[in-house]
């Protein structure tokens, strides 16, 4: 009679254990889904505009940015990402200025911690959401801030 009692208790256990995972099963596959079909996606993807991807330094409608090749943001990246290249000017009363020539920004090297930009005095530089930047060498990782995006990229070699 024991082993009887002991058949019909398994069967009783197994058939519990069954409904509580299928209900578990319906549950998530009754869920709003939260994964996305990417790149299908591509156009209406909702990226955080929290989410720091990418180093840019914004241009207004005259090509022209805030820098002022200060290098502060350089001296407080912790692991030398930006590479601030500068030359000298003419003023328009003939004196010599310090300008910006070249800003690189090593996006395989950078940690995005924010330091570059919370430090920046002049807000030349920010952090977009565009995180399509995946490239095929280390070499294209290296980008040319200080002009238009559509130039971005340029070899750090060739400085
Ligand atoms: S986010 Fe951090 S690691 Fe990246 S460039 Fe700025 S300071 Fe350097
Ligand atoms: S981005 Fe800001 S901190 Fe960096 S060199 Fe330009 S003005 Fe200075």
């Amino acid at each position: 009679m024991n082993e009887l009692k002991k058949y019909f208790a398994g069967i009783f256990t197994g058939l519990k254990s069954l409904v509580l995972g299928l209900s578990v099963t319906l549950k998530v596959f009754l869920r709003k889904k939260v994964t996305s079909q990417y790149p299908e996606n591509r156009k209406t993807l909702q990226i955080s505009p929290r989410f720091r991807a990418m180093l840019t330094m914004p241009h207004d409608t005259n090509n022209e940015h805030a820098c002022t090749a200060c290098g502060i943001c350089a001296m407080n990246c912790p692991n030398g990402t930006i590479k601030v290249i500068t030359k000298q000017i003419e003023t328009e009363d003939g004196k010599t200025k310090r300008a910006l020539d070249k800003y690189f920004y090593d996006m395989g090297m950078c940690t995005f911690c924010n330091l570059c930009v919370i430090s920046c005095p002049s807000k030349a530089i920010e952090f977009s959401n565009n995180f399509e930047g995946a490239a095929f060498t280390r070499e294209k990782l290296v980008l040319k801030l200080n002009q238009e995006n559509s130039k971005l990229r340029e070899k750090i070699k060739n400085v």
